[in-house]
C-alpha cells in the first residue's frame, strides 16, 4: 500500500484516505499478457493539493505518469453539478 503522495515533488505522507485520490493500476506490462505473470494491482495516492492540479495515468511503455489536470474553461458551481442527479436529494 502507498504511504506517500505520487508526486515526487511533494511526497506528502498519507494519513487520511479521504484526502486526495487513490488510483489502482495494473502493474502487468503488455509483454506479460498471456503469460503466467499474475496481474497484480498497485495503489498510487495523490494528496488533496496535488489531486487538484495533477492526475495519474498509466501506459504500457512509460508506466505511471503524473500529468497536469486539464482545466475546465467554465467553472460549474456545485449546485449546478448536483442538478445532474435530481434523485440524490
Ligand atoms: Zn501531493
Amino acid at each position: 500500500m502507498v504511504n506517500k503522495c505520487a508526486n515526487p515533488e511533494c511526497r506528502k505522507t498519507l494519513r487520511y484516505l479521504r484526502d486526495g485520490i487513490v488510483y489502482l493500476f495494473s502493474s502487468r506490462k503488455d509483454s506479460e499478457i498471456g503469460s503466467n505473470v499474475p496481474n497484480s494491482m498497485e495503489h498510487f495516492w495523490l494528496c488533496g493539493v496535488c489531486a487538484q492540479k495533477w492526475i495519474l495515468k498509466t501506459d504500457s511503455k512509460n508506466g505511471v505518469q503524473l500529468i497536469p489536470k486539464p482545466r475546465r474553461k467554465t467553472h460549474v458551481p456545485a449546485t449546478e453539478a448536483n442538478a445532474v442527479f435530481p434523485y440524490s436529494r
